[in-house]
């Protein structure tokens, strides 16, 4: 029998369609069954398992599944034994330290001796071991924020993104003890044939990863003004310099970072540049 992948991903919650999202672009169509545990590619060699996110890192490790998606402050939770193969750039957040607004609050020291609520006992009994304070942990696994306010707590370490759930619990944001995303795990024992899959899996999320950072630039430019515009650019290679139908006048064509773009928009304009168009990449194959 031909050798399959088995890909491990969030059976519900915030990771859920960002990583089955990410395989569909990537054109590998899962045959979904509702609340079925595991479902199979039909056009790709690779099966996925539906799991809990807390249990993802050890199915890796245990090798039942071959590969995962999972936040990365999970691994660093569980000091998960596993490779990180990408960074896949969603579920961003932080894990951070928040007490209710008004208390006092100049370092992490101010928690001697108090309570503090987390899903996340590991990471912060290290943070709190490295800052020499003694401070007892409540374990809870959800709704974390609300444990100050019915007097379970007297601060929470608890994963933040926007920072709206802590506002609209009274709760303000202090030491970030770890950044976060979505990543890809890998176990690390694996024959050459799951690699060889592997190898094709991520190079189409990284095509798609590729693209959703850059976008296709367009902009007009007087024919003299061609060298500093390209210089400006700051683009995968060497710009597409074409001719308008106005004499004079040429399009140039390019990829940039996304982020980048806003960078650069006063400057190109300044140099002479007109009528910019930004468009969306689909796939970005190098
Ligand atoms: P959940 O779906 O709540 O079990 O969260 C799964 C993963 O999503 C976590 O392990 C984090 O890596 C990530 N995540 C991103 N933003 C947040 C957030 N604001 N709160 C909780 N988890 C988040």
């Amino acid at each position: 029998m031909k050798e399959r992948l088995n890909v491990a991903v969030q059976k519900a919650g915030r990771l859920f369609d960002g990583s089955l999202e990410l395989l569909k672009a990537g054109g590998i169509y899962i045959n979904n069954g509702k609340d079925q545990l595991k479902a199979s590619s039909h056009n790709f060699p690779l099966d996925v398992l539906y799991l809990r996110n807390s249990d993802i890192p050890q199915y890796v490790v245990d090798g039942v599944a071959d590969i995962g998606i999972v936040g990365s402050n999970l691994l660093i939770e569980k000091e998960s034994d596993v490779e990180i193969i990408e960074e896949l750039n969603f579920s961003k957040c932080r894990l951070s330290i928040a007490v209710p607004k008004g208390m006092e609050y100049r370092s992490i020291k101010d928690l001697q001796n108090k309570k503090i609520a987390t899903s996340y006992p590991h990471t912060l009994k290290k943070y709190l071991k490295e800052h020499n304070v003694e401070a007892e942990i409540h374990v809870i696994s959800g709704s974390v924020e609300i444990a100050p306010n019915i007097g379970l707590s007297d601060a929470i370490c608890d994963l933040v993104s926007s920072g709206s759930t802590l506002f609209k619990n009274g709760l303000v944001e202090k030491d970030v003890l770890l950044t976060s995303q979505a990543v890809v795990i890998k176990n690390k024992n694996l024959s050459k044939a799951k690699e060889a899959i592997i190898d094709q899996v991520m190079f189409r999320i990284r095509t798609i990863l590729r693209a959703r950072k850059s976008k296709y630039i367009l902009l007009n430019a007087p024919n003299d003004k061609i060298g500093v515009i390209s210089q400006i650019l700051p683009v995968l290679k060497s710009p597409t310099v074409l001719p308008l139908a106005i004499e004079g006048w040429s399009s140039i064509h390019s990829v940039i970072d996304e982020n980048k773009f806003w960078d650069v928009i006063d400057q190109l304009k300044e140099a002479g540049a007109e009528g910019i168009l930004i468009v969306p990449i689909e796939k970005i194959v190098i």
